[in-house]
């Protein structure tokens, strides 16, 4: 049994490390969440952040509402959460872009490694090929050979520079050693829309985007970039398997918030994430489109930042190498 010193130590004890912590820390989240989404809503992004932000807020007990600060591939909406107050009342999903526009941006407004915290990792994305439903070719090695044969008039959709999209279709033109004219939008989402319209012929997007479009047969798909073929695809053949030797890519997103987030909040979040990546529903959900969930080792703050060290280390010689950069 406790003798009351010890639990009036105790109590002391629990009341210092209570008073220690930031002004709401120990109460957070007291109101509404603003989850920014850096591409435009109905993509991809937008898609895993609706569904993460949905189970994150019962577990909160406060609505996450999703924000789309869309442009500059990615680097606006996270600049824009670089900027915001530290309290945990306004966070950000965003994938690899993070990493890559670390490189890829001659000037970014924020300092990638210095502005944010971390709360996790919550997914890895396989990304597809396709093209427009009237596109000629029938295969992988028939799109390349079509491609060749219009390269002056063939176009690819992205979502800047710096997007999953871009990335994936600069490795697609850079494989088959075809420069081709790239077309930017603020999300892959309108992307879309404009790839069913035949506006643009060809697209590199995460299968969140893709996965319902392509088993509807609205668009083509010629490829998954995963090391195996996914399970919601059976007939879409790997990259590899269609030969591109090596085109394999997944695309990682993760929760940032501002530097100087206390670590009770990045915690509280970090524990809310966790718990929605096994909600059955997102797992379900996810399954659809053709991913799974980040496993709950990887929904942690070190897991995150340890992996964007490591991503904008290993796409910094690649970019540096292609020597194309934004302004
Ligand atoms: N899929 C997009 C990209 O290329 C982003 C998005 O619209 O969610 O990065």
């Amino acid at each position: 049994m406790k003798t009351l010193s010890a639990v009036l130590g105790m109590t002391a004890v629990a009341a210092i490390s209570l008073c220690s912590l930031p002004a709401g820390a120990q109460t957070y989240p007291e109101r509404t969440i603003t989850m920014v989404v850096p591409f435009s809503a109905g993509g991809p992004t937008d898609t895993v952040a609706r569904l993460v932000a949905e189970s994150m807020s019962k577990d909160l007990g406060q609505q996450i509402v999703v924000e789309n600060v869309g442009g500059a591939g990615g680097t606006l909406g996270a600049g824009r959460v670089a900027q915001a107050d530290p309290d945990g009342y306004t966070i950000l999903l965003h994938h690899i872009g993070m990493a890559t526009s670390a490189t890829l941006y001659r000037k970014l407004a924020y300092d990638t490694l210095g502005a944010f915290e971390y709360v996790g990792l919550v997914t890895d994305v396989p990304m597809t090929i396709v093209a427009r439903k009237d596109l000629e070719a029938t295969d992988l090695k028939g799109l390349v050979e079509y491609v060749k044969a219009n390269k002056d008039t063939v176009t690819v959709a992205n979502a800047g520079i710096g997007a999953a999209s871009h990335l994936c279709g600069m490795m697609f033109m850079s494989a088959i050693e075809t420069p081709l004219t790239t077309v930017p939008y603020k999300g892959t989402g309108p992307a879309m829309t404009d790839l069913l319209g035949g506006q643009v012929d060809i697209m590199c997007d995460q299968t969140t985007n893709t996965t319902k479009q392509i088993q509807g047969g609205t668009i083509k798909a010629y490829a998954v970039t995963s090391p195996e073929r996914l399970a919601v695809l059976p007939d879409v053949p790997t990259a590899v398997e269609g030969g591109l030797d090596g085109f394999q890519v997944g695309i990682w997103h993760g929760v940032y918030a501002p530097k100087g987030t206390p670590t009770e909040v990045t915690e509280r979040l970090s524990k809310s994430l966790q718990a929605a990546l096994q909600d059955q529903n997102v797992v379900a959900r996810f399954a659809e489109l053709g991913t799974v969930p980040s496993p709950a080792d990887d929904a942690t703050p070190a897991a995150l930042k340890a992996k964007l060290e490591g991503e904008i280390a290993r796409w910094k010689p690649v970019i540096e190498a292609a020597g194309q950069y934004a302004d």
